[in-house]
């Protein structure tokens, strides 16, 4: 049996849970992007902190992404994968000093710079190595990207980059450091957007703007990175697996005012991988409640924390039942109350024993598995490699 594009009969002999990837549908998706930002001139990088994987980071090397890191051993995994140094970005607002270190004897691309104390301190470790750093400013535009809170970046006081008002300190004392070149101004403002118009559009209108100040200081940031954001349609998987790159790639084209020689970048995560991801569970029980049915899965919020975390939405399907719909409350094992996919969730008809798929797990899903409860790690398998 098949379903979707499972390969259910294969999917049998595996221990679950299991994260299983559509290597075909992350090579189109790739494709996607390419082909949009060979069109528009842009270049783009993949933010690993959606999934470090290393099978899929070495499609998204090969395809011809640059690594967008949040720490060392991101910078590290990238590395390992195939990006090349001279295509690797470092953000973070808590870079240590090793990672720094190991970051500046990569030589990597750039340093996405979020505070005044850590470009003093990137300028004092370059300096001792005899290097110059190239560094870009993380701007707070203070634009609401209208997405859940805890992923919303962009507002004015919160721990990510400078403020509008701190930016001109920071050019001031830029001027004085001998051991690091501006070379960018780096923005990202907050994941799952799918009203593209509503929240990019602001993002180009500021960028637009500091622009004009840039100039009145005689200071002409080469490459203008937007960050990524771009969300996946969590509801229908199989109708919309790709995202709309398109829309995404026009606006920015139509709205941003790029100089001569300057570069727009963006970093996208989510889209690029969540869609040819999935979280394969067995039931191991169907308790019948008081009035409920709760199907209980082999798979809990230390496989995939998003629904407890963020209350959010997958998709769930039984792939090894057709019998008619019934509705359930599908949980973990895991003793939390928070351990809960969904609840009231039409499935057909389920039993012991079958295989759930919970879909769009591909982005923040496997990297973000713990061993809560002495769990073991989900394992990885590949459309490519079953
Ligand atoms: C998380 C992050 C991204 C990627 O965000 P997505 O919503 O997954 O596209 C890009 N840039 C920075 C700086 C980030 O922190």
């Amino acid at each position: 049996m098949t379903k979707g594009n499972f390969p259910v009969d294969r999917f049998k002999g595996i221990e679950t849970p299991f994260y299983y990837y559509d290597v075909e549908l992350l090579k189109k998706t790739l494709q996607t992007v390419k082909a949009l930002t060979n069109k528009y001139g842009y270049a783009q990088h993949y933010a690993v902190k959606a999934n470090a994987n290393h099978h899929l980071l070495q499609q998204i090397a090969a395809a011809g992404f640059g690594a967008d890191c949040v720490s060392g051993n991101e910078v590290k995994a990238a590395v390992t994968a195939g990006f090349p140094a001279s295509k690797i970005v470092f953000a973070g607002v808590g870079k240590t000093d090793k990672e720094i270190n190991e970051a500046l004897d990569l030589n990597i691309f750039c340093f996405n710079v979020e505070s005044l104390p850590e470009l003093e301190v990137i300028n004092e470790l370059a300096g001792k190595k005899g290097k110059v750093a190239q560094v870009a400013l993380r701007i707070n535009p203070n634009v609401d990207a209208h997405t859940h809170e805890y992923i919303t970046t962009g507002l004015n006081e919160n721990k990510f980059g400078f403020s509008l008002t701190t930016i001109t300190s920071a050019l001031d004392v830029l001027k004085t450091m001998a051991n690091v070149t501006l070379i960018g101004i780096h923005f990202h403002i907050g994941s799952q957007i799918l009203d593209i118009e509503e929240a990019f559009k602001p993002l180009c209108d500021k960028v637009n703007e500091l622009q004009e100040f840039f100039e009145e200081k005689g200071i002409k940031p080469v490459h203008i990175n937007v960050g990524g954001g771009l969300g996946v349609d969590y509801e229908n998987p199989n109708t919309n697996p790709i995202p709309d790159f398109e829309t995404y790639f026009e606006l920015y084209h139509k709205n941003l005012k790029l100089r001569q020689g300057q570069m727009l970048h963006v970093e996208l995560g989510r889209a690029i991988v969540a869609q040819c991801g999935s979280l394969i569970s067995r039931v191991t029980y169907v308790k019948h409640g008081d009035e409920k049915k709760f199907l209980i899965l082999d798979a809990g919020m230390t496989d995939l924390i998003r629904p407890a975390l963020y209350q959010a939405y997958h998709k769930i399907e039984n792939i090894s039942s057709n019998l008619p719909e019934e509705k359930y409350d599908v949980v973990g094992p895991i003793c939390e109350s928070s351990d809960v996919f969904a609840k009231d969730y039409p499935l057909n008809e389920t039993k012991r024993g079958d295989l759930i798929a919970l879909r769009s797990a591909g982005a923040y899903g496997e990297i973000m598995a713990s061993r809560y409860n002495c769990r073991e790690l989900p394992k990885p398998y590949y459309s490519d490699k079953l």
